[in-house]
C-alpha cells in the first residue's frame, strides 16, 4: 500500500505545534509495519538548515497557477527511517522566518501559499509517476486536495484508485479568507456555497477536508464526539454530525526515541524508573540555576510549555498566579505566541520575580530540559483535540494537571487516594476556582513522597507509543 502524507509542518524538519510531532512520527510507525510511506511538506529555511547536503533535488519543474499568477517550484527528497521526505520549494512562499504569522498576525498570502502547496504536491505525485492509494491530509493548510481531488483532478490516470483521508488536529484555526480568494483555489463557483466552502460569506478552507475526504478523523476518541456538539465544532459541528459515520478519532502517540529520559541528549543525568528521582532533583537544581529561579526547598517546579494562544488557558495560568498560588513553588512558562500574552507574561515576571521564568521562544532542548527537571506540568487547555505535552510529561515523571477534555480526558486519570489509578490531575469545571483547588491538592500530594512516587511510577510506565495508533490508521486505510 502506497500512503502520501501532506502536512505543513512535519519533524524533525519543521514544528510550531503537535501536527509536526504526528506527522513525523506517524509515517516511521507505519512504514514500521511494511507500508510505503512518503510525506509531502514545503521547503522552509528550517529544512534546509537541517539537511541542505543531504537534499536530493528531483528532475522535475512544476508550473501551479494560483488565479492568476503561474508560479514554478521544485522538489527535493530525502530518505529517512524508511520514509521518503518531499519538499516542495518555492522561495517567495516558504522562504520566511516563521511558518504561517509573526506575533502580530499571520501572513496575508498565507491563502495562496497553500493553494499553491496543495496543488504542487498533487502536480509532483504526476511528474513523479507517483499512484497513491491514500492521501492523508491534515489540517486547513492542505485540506483543498480532498476538494481537487474529487473536481479538477478527479478523472486524472494517476489518482483514479485514490482515496482520501483527512485529520483534524485542530478545527480552532480553519483558513478563513475573503471571498475573492475563492477565484484562487480554481474550482468552479458551484462550490462557493453553504453546502460547498462558504461560510458565513467568506472561504472555508478547512470545510474542504470535511465535505470531500472519503475518510475524517481526529485525534482522541472523546474529540470525535466533542466536535460535533456546539461547544466544542467551531460552527462547523452540522458538517461534522453530517459526516459522523465516516469520522473516527485514533489517539496521537509519542514517539519515544525522541521523548525518553533514559536517552534524551538533551538532559543530564539520563534516567529511568530505577533513578528517576534522584536524576530529575539533579535537573530541577540545574534548570533552577540556568534559569535564574530561587525555589525553596521541598517546592516543586511547575511548568507550561506551549502555544501561548486563548485556548491552551494561559489565562487561567496569569490570574493562578496572581492569586498566589504558585507562592511556593516555581513556575516556568515556555511558549511563544499573541504578543498581548507576550506582555501580560513579561508583566507577571516583573510583579513576581524569581519564582518565575518566563522564556518567549520556541526552544526544542530547553523544553526537554523542562519536561524532565519540572515535577508538575500544567495543560489547562479549554479545548484539546488530543494534547502532546501531558503525554510527554508522563514519560519524564512529571505529573500533569488538566481539563477533562478531549485527549486530556482519555489520557490523564484523575488522582484518588482510594484507587491506584491515578497518573494524574483532572479538573471538570473550565473556571478558575477549580483550577487553583487542582493545583493547591497536586502540591498537597506532591509533598506526600511515598504517595507521589507511586502518581510517577504509574505515568512513567503509562504507553502512549504509536505501535497501537498506527495499527487503526492502517485498519482505516
Ligand atoms: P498543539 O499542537 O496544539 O500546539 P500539542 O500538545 O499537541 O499542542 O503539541 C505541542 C508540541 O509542541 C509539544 O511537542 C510541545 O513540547 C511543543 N512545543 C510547544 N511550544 C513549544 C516551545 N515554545 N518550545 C519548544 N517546544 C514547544
Amino acid at each position: 500500500m502506497n500512503i502520501v502524507f501532506v502536512t505543513s509542518e512535519v519533524v524533525p524538519f519543521s514544528k510550531t505545534g503537535g501536527l509536526a510531532d504526528v506527522c513525523g512520527a506517524l509515517p516511521k510507525a507505519l512504514a514500521k509495519l511494511g507500508v510505503k510511506v512518503m510525506v509531502f511538506s514545503p521547503l522552509y529555511p528550517s529544512v534546509e538548515k537541517l539537511k541542505k547536503e543531504k537534499l536530493r533535488v528531483k528532475n522535475i519543474v512544476l508550473l501551479i497557477k494560483v488565479g492568476e499568477r503561474i508560479k514554478t517550484a521544485q522538489v527535493c527528497q530525502i530518505r529517512q527511517s524508511k520514509v521518503d521526505f518531499y519538499f516542495v520549494d518555492e522561495s517567495e512562499y516558504f522562504k520566511r522566518e516563521f511558518l504561517y504569522g509573526t506575533a502580530q498576525g499571520d501572513y496575508p498570502d498565507n491563502a495562496q501559499r497553500f493553494i499553491f502547496f496543495t496543488k504542487a504536491v498533487l502536480e509532483s505525485l504526476i511528474e513523479l509517476k507517483i499512484k497513491p492509494d491514500i492521501v492523508h491530509c491534515h489540517d486547513w493548510q492542505t485540506a483543498l486536495i480532498p476538494l481537487y481531488l474529487k473536481t479538477i483532478y478527479a478523472n486524472h490516470p494517476s489518482f483514479l484508485a485514490t482515496k482520501s483521508v483527512f485529520t483534524i488536529h485542530n478545527p480552532g484555526y480553519q483558513g478563513l479568507f475573503s471571498p475573492a480568494t475563492f477565484y484562487d483555489i480554481g474550482v468552479p463557483e458551484k462550490y462557493f456555497t453553504p453546502e460547498g466552502l462558504e461560510y458565513y460569506g467568506k472561504v472555508n478552507f478547512l470545510k474542504a477536508g470535511l465535505l470531500f475526504a472519503d475518510k475524517l478523523t481526529t485525534v482522541s476518541p472523546t474529540y470525535a464526539q466533542e466536535i460535533q456538539t456546539k461547544e466544542f465544532g467551531f460552527g462547523l459541528e452540522g458538517v461534522l454530525t453530517k459526516r459522523q459515520a465516516d469520522l473516527s478519532g485514533i489517539l496521537n502517540g509519542i514517539d519515544y526515541s525522541i521523548w525518553n529520559p533514559a536517552k534524551d541528549k538533551f538532559i543530564k543525568p539520563n534516567y529511568d524508573l530505577n533513578n528517576w528521582s534522584e536524576a530529575k532533583s539533579k535537573i530541577k537544581t540545574k534548570l533552577c540555576q540556568k534559569l535564574k529561579l530561587n525555589l525553596p526547598s521541598q517546592a516543586p517546579l511547575i511548568s507550561f510549555i506551549g502555544r501561548l494562544t486563548i485556548q491552551k488557558g494561559i489565562e487561567l495560568i496569569i490570574e493562578a498566579v496572581k492569586a498566589g498560588i504558585f507562592n511556593n513553588a516555581g513556575l516556568i512558562i515556555l511558549g511563544l505566541g499573541e504578543e498581548k500574552y507576550h506582555k501580560l507574561l513579561l508583566k507577571l515576571k516583573e510583579d513576581c520575580g524569581k519564582r518565575i521564568s518566563v522564556n518567549l521562544s520556541f526552544d526544542e532542548p530547553l523544553a526537554h530540559q523542562i519536561y524532565a527537571g519540572s515535577d508538575i506540568f500544567l495543560i489547562p487547555s479549554h479545548y484539546e483535540p488530543c494534547g502532546l505535552g501531558q503525554m510527554i510529561a508522563f514519560k519524564y515523571g512529571t505529573i500533569p494537571i488538566g481539563y477533562k477534555t478531549g485527549g486530556l480526558a482519555d489520557t490523564i486519570i484523575d488522582y484518588n487516594e482510594n484507587s491506584d489509578q491515578g497518573n494524574g490531575f483532572l479538573f471538570t469545571s473550565y473556571n478558575l476556582k477549580a483550577f487553583i483547588e487542582k493545583v493547591k491538592s497536586a502540591i498537597q500530594i506532591y509533598q506526600q513522597k511515598n504517595e507521589w512516587a507511586m502518581i510517577v511510577k504509574r505515568a512513567m510506565n503509562a504507553d502512549f507509543s504509536w505501535a497501537t495508533s498506527a495499527q487503526e490508521y492502517l485498519k482505516l486505510y
